[in-house]
């Protein structure tokens, strides 16, 4: 009988911005873990934290936090989870059941939870290492491929909005309609809400509307809260854009008790005065992707309502091609490595 290969192939950030292909040595997975044969791995631009050194970093380190595949090894101490199983990991890599919020439910604010591929190796691989807390289960309707964005990209905006609260019909806003914002709208959509996407400029307005956008908001040539507000002001605006500026100019665009949930990662201030807030007792709040149910859920309700996330695929040879044009902005709007 053949030997199973020994190592694997991963693409590995070995510096600032620099991405190589390498072989690694297959290992067994540790207690509480599993060996996952990695079919896809969706590039986010949260990848910046491992490949340019955002995060404190150790490199090299493989990126990657949206990796769709099959169980081929269980360690010990897992349960409910078999080989064979096909299964999603994201950003967060696993919560830990002991601190005081996964004791609490929270396992989101867990305060032992690593990030998959930031301080252990993520997708960009043809095998990686995950705990099983972490995992989320991927039904057969999605491709690898398709299901990769989802466990980011889509279960962020998912969560935000299925934990917002905005009821069904109320007005519903997405800044920015990009690699988040494309899911948002739809989840938005098919969700019940009465959906405005807002985007810089008029190109976006037809994919806005094909989205399921019930309205679109130039902001380049209207100002988005006056635009919200002619529409009775927003339950939610969920700021995808990773702009501070234009999150903090939606807020007088909420309706009374509001609130803004910013989901851009970036360093930008989202400056604001409390005038703002405090009369109509307005809210500006983050949320941090969710939970391995609510994972389980996002990919579920996207089978189920046909929401899918417009992807180009890639090799996962050609990952640092990938990674510039994702971070070049021209990716419409995923770019998902597929491993042969
Ligand atoms: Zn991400
Ligand atoms: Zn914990």
């Amino acid at each position: 009988m053949a030997q199973p290969a020994s190592t694997y192939r991963a693409v590995h950030a070995v510096g600032p911005g620099q991405l190589e292909l390498a072989k690694k040595p297959l290992t067994d997975p540790p207690l509480g873990h599993v060996r996952i044969r990695v079919e896809a791995c969706g590039v986010c631009h949260s990848d910046t934290a491992t490949v340019e050194g955002v995060f404190p970093i150790q490199w090299p380190r493989v990126p990657g936090h949206e990796a769709v595949g099959r169980i081929d090894a269980v360690g010990d101490g897992v349960e409910g989870w078999a080989v064979g199983q096909r299964v999603g990991v994201g950003f967060l890599g696993g919560s830990c059941g002991h601190c005081l919020p996964c004791r609490n439910g929270d396992l989101v604010s867990c305060q032992n939870q690593a990030y998959t591929g930031v301080q252990h190796d993520g997708g960009y691989a043809e095998v990686m290492i995950a705990k099983a807390s972490g995992l989320m289960s991927v039904p057969d309707d999605l491709s690898s491929a398709a299901a990769a964005p989802l466990l980011c990209a889509g279960l962020t905006t998912f969560s935000a909005l299925r934990n917002s609260s905005a009821k069904a019909g109320d007005l519903v806003a997405v800044l920015g309609i990009g690699g988040l914002g494309h899911l948002a709208v739809q989840y938005a959509r098919h969700m019940g809400f009465e959906v405005a996407a807002i985007g810089r400029g008029a190109d976006k307005a037809n994919l806005a509307r094909k989205l399921g956008a019930h309205h679109y908001i130039d902001s380049a040539a209207t100002n988005p809260a006056e635009a919200l507000q002619a529409f009775g002001g927003a339950a939610v605006v969920l700021a995808t854009a990773s702009a501070g500026r234009a999150a903090a100019d939606t807020v007088k665009g909420l309706r009374p008790r509001g609130e803004v949930i910013a989901l851009g990662a970036t360093e930008d201030p989202i400056e604001l005065s409390s005038f703002d807030l405090l009369f109509s007792s307005r809210s500006v709040k983050g949320a941090l992707t969710g939970t391995p149910a609510t994972g389980d859920a996002t990919l579920k309700f996207s089978v189920l309502s046909g929401v899918e996330a417009m992807i180009e695929t890639m090799p996962l040879e050609r990952a640092a091609e990938a990674y510039a044009k994702m971070m070049s902005g021209k990716a419409r709007f995923r770019m998902v490595l597929t491993m042969a």
